[in-house]
């Protein structure tokens, strides 16, 4: 597999050093060759080159087959978003669970599919004398595939899909959303919520929800609200799924209150590096990986965030010394 690996801004290049520490293991333990290439991109690329999205990381990215990226501070537009767009990355998964020793606000265990491209995030905004406009965008095929992938996680979990939307206020935009969902999962079991009852019931009955599905936007804030819900940001990874390449990152932020202290948490972007071993076809190295942090917190090595005193690269050192033993 090839990895372009972005580090990023803040905390990134501590959770992403972690994390490779951990993707080493696993591809020496699993036997995965890898070819790893860093791309430089981001606030720092933007200082140094004028571009937060050097020629070079686009020529990186270009060869590889994966990226795992850190997270991006200010410019996370023009790096996140440049990505998923330019390789229509159009499913974003988000699975929220809870984790052992993790103090949590309640019990959860669901995957978000969030489709990735779409929606008022497409940067179609104009301002005309005293008035702003978005346009909020939805196709047809653009809808059919992300629903095409919650089904093979709705198939994989065996139970329900909630289809997230405001179809009662956004009556042809949302409606078409759920109507076209609705058909491409037929034969499953589905439902669908409104998106201010959906952030009531995950903070109210997490376990209610399986598969999650749902627009760009609502994705957005519905899944740090899951996130926080598990017990912290920093633990929650996504996966952004394309039809011939997919990027991995953690879904909090670049941090910067805590950045250079060795005090982030890394199992977000581990987590993270987990889900690029499944996209890739080895669920071995992934569900080793899983494992291994799972043993990591229930030995009580953790970081601040989530109540523990170890430092980011003994997180990333203990999680890669039981992938190598597993
Ligand atoms: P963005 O707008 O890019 O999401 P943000 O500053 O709003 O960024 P985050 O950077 O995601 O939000 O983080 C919010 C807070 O959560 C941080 O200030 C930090 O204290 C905490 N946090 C986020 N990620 C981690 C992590 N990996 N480890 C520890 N704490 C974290």
């Amino acid at each position: 597999m090839k990895v372009a690996v972005i580090p990023g801004d803040g905390i990134g290049p501590e959770v992403v050093s972690a994390a490779m520490r951990v993707v080493e293991a696993a591809s020496r333990r699993f036997g995965v060759p890898l070819e790893v290439k860093y791309a430089e991109a981001g606030d720092a690329a933007l200082r140094r080159y004028g571009k937060a999205m050097p020629d070079e990381a686009w020529r990186i990215i270009d060869a590889a087959d994966a990226v795992l990226k850190g997270p991006i501070g200010e410019s996370a537009y023009e790096v996140t978003s440049g990505i998923r767009m330019k390789y229509v990355l159009y499913a974003n998964i988000r699975p929220a669970k809870n984790l052992p020793g993790v103090p949590a606000i309640k019990q959860i265990d669901c995957v978000f599919v969030r489709e990735n491209v779409e929606d008022v995030y497409i940067g179609a905004e104009y301002r005309v004398g005293d008035t702003a406009i978005a346009l909020k965008v939805i196709t047809g095929e653009g809808t059919r595939r992300v629903a095409r992938v919650a089904r093979k996680y709705a198939e994989a979990r065996k139970r329900k899909i909630t289809v997230v939307t405001k179809s009662n206020v956004l009556r042809v935009v949302d409606k078409f959303f759920r109507d076209v969902a609705f058909e491409e999962l037929k034969g499953l079991e589905v439902e669908e919520m409104y998106v201010d009852a959906a952030a009531m019931e995950l903070v109210r009955n997490p376990l209610r929800f399986d598969v999650v599905l749902t627009t760009n936007q609502y994705g957005d804030i519905l899944t740090d609200l899951a996130a926080q819900v598990a017990g912290s940001l920093g633990l929650a990874p996504s996966a952004n799924i394309g039809d011939s390449k997919a990027m991995f990152e953690p879904v909090h932020g670049a941090a910067f209150d805590i950045a250079g202290r060795g005090i982030a948490n890394p199992i977000a972007t581990i987590l993270s590096a987990a889900m690029m071993f499944e996209w890739a076809g080895r669920a071995d190295a992934a569900s080793a990986i899983r494992r291994a942090v799972e043993e990591t917190l229930a030995k009580g090595i953790a970081t601040p965030d989530i109540g523990g005193k170890a430092k980011t690269e003994e997180v990333g050192k203990a999680v890669a010394e039981l992938v190598e033993r597993l």
